[in-house]
C-alpha cells in the first residue's frame, strides 16, 4: 500500500523556485538529497557562476577546450541533438544573443547592427564536445553558450531519479514552472498539471500525466515592453537575431524526459505551428498543447480525453 502523506518543500536554485511534493517513507531525505542536486547542478551548468563548466567553457572560448563532468557532457549533448533536430530553432550557443538582449535590464531593444555584429558569433557548429577526453569548448572569441532553455528539463530529471533511488514512487517536481511527476497520486489517480493563462492570470487548462514531464515556454515568462508597447521576450530567433515572433505565444510538450521538453517546448515556441509539428514528428511519445496569439489551443490528438481547458476557449486537435 502506498504511504499518502505528502511531504512538500520549497526552494530555490538555477536561478528559479523550485517546489517538490514526495509520498513515502523515505520522502526527507529524498528531497534533502534533491536540493543537494539542484545547487549541485547550478555550480556546473550556470553562465552566471565564473568556474561552472559552462562559466570556464564560455570564458575559454577561442582559446582552449574545458574539462568537464558527465552531466555537463550530457547536457551538451542534448543541447547539440536538439540544436540539429530544430535545424538550429534552438540553439546551444545561443549566449552571445541572451546577453545582448539582457533582459534583466533593457527597456528597448538593441540596434540592428549590434544584433547583425552578434548574430555573426551564433554557430552551434563551433561548440565541440569530445566524450573521450570529457572536454567542451568554442572555437571563436565571444562564442557563449547557454543552458537556460534546457538545463531546467535535466535537474527535473535528476530529482525524479534521485525520488526513485529513495523507494519513492509517487511524488513531482515545479522548477520554474517545469512539471515533471513520478507515477501517479497515491490514490491512482492521474496529476493534473495546470497549464497557465499567456495573457491573465491563472490557469488556461490542464492536462493529466502520470510519470510524465510538463515544461511550457511562454512569452509571458519574461519579456519587457518598450515605450512603443511592444513586447520583447525571452525567447530568442537565431535566424533572425529578435525575440521569436513565430504566432505562438506559449508551447507546451509533454514527454518522458523533462529534458527533451524542455528543449522542445523552447524549439516549438520558435519554429511556431508547422514547423514544430515537423520537428516532434520526428520523436517518439511526444506531445503538445499550442497557444497561438489569438488564444486558439492546438492540442495532440493523444491528449483528447486528458487535457481540459478551464475557460471556454476554442480546441483544436491535431
Ligand atoms: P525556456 O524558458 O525553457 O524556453 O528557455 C528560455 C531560455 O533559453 C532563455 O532565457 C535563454 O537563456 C535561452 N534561449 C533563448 N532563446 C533560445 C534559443 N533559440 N535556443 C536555445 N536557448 C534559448
Ligand atoms: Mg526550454
Amino acid at each position: 500500500m502506498k504511504n499518502n502523506i505528502a511531504l512538500d518543500a520549497f526552494h530555490y536554485g538555477m536561478g528559479t523556485q523550485i517546489s517538490h511534493r514526495v509520498y513515502g517513507s523515505n520522502a526527507k531525505e529524498a528531497l534533502n538529497a534533491a536540493q543537494g542536486e539542484a545547487k549541485r547542478l547550478e555550480d556546473l551548468l550556470s553562465r552566471f557562476i565564473p568556474q561552472s563548466d559552462v562559466g570556464r567553457i564560455n570564458a575559454s572560448a577561442g582559446k582552449v577546450q574545458e574539462k568537464i563532468s558527465k552531466e555537463t557532457f550530457c547536457v551538451a549533448k542534448s543541447a547539440l541533438e536538439f540544436t540539429r533536430l530544430s535545424d538550429g530553432l534552438f540553439n546551444a550557443a545561443i549566449g552571445p544573443l541572451v546577453d545582448l538582449w539582457d533582459y534583466k535590464h533593457s527597456t528597448k531593444p538593441p540596434s540592428k547592427e549590434k544584433i547583425v555584429q552578434v548574430l555573426s558569433l551564433i554557430n552551434a557548429e563551433d561548440f565541440e564536445i569530445n566524450s573521450a577526453q570529457m572536454t567542451a569548448g568554442l572555437k571563436r572569441k565571444g562564442q557563449s553558450i547557454d543552458f537556460g532553455g534546457i538545463g531546467k528539463g535535466f535537474a527535473s530529471d535528476r530529482f525524479i531519479k534521485i525520488f526513485t533511488d529513495y523507494g519513492i514512487t509517487s511524488a513531482f517536481s515545479n522548477i520554474g514552472g517545469n512539471v515533471s511527476t513520478l507515477g501517479s497520486k497515491p490514490d491512482g489517480k492521474a496529476w493534473r498539471v495546470g497549464i497557465k493563462h499567456p495573457r491573465q492570470d491563472g490557469l488556461i487548462g490542464a492536462v493529466a500525466v502520470n510519470g510524465k514531464a510538463v515544461v511550457t515556454s511562454g512569452d509571458y515568462e519574461r519579456f519587457f515592453i518598450d515605450n512603443l508597447g511592444r513586447r520583447f521576450c525571452h525567447i530568442l530567433n537565431p535566424l533572425t537575431g529578435y525575440p521569436a515572433r513565430s504566432g505562438l505565444i506559449s508551447a507546451t510538450v509533454i514527454a518522458d524526459s523533462a529534458m527533451t521538453a524542455d528543449a522542445l517546448s523552447t524549439a516549438l515556441f520558435v519554429a511556431g505551428i508547422e514547423k514544430g509539428l515537423e520537428i516532434i514528428k520526428k520523436c517518439d511519445d511526444v506531445q503538445v498543447i499550442l497557444i497561438d496569439d489569438i488564444l486558439t489551443i492546438y492540442v495532440s490528438k493523444e491528449l483528447n480525453q486528458k487535457f481540459d481547458t478551464i475557460t471556454d476557449i476554442s480546441v483544436r486537435y491535431i
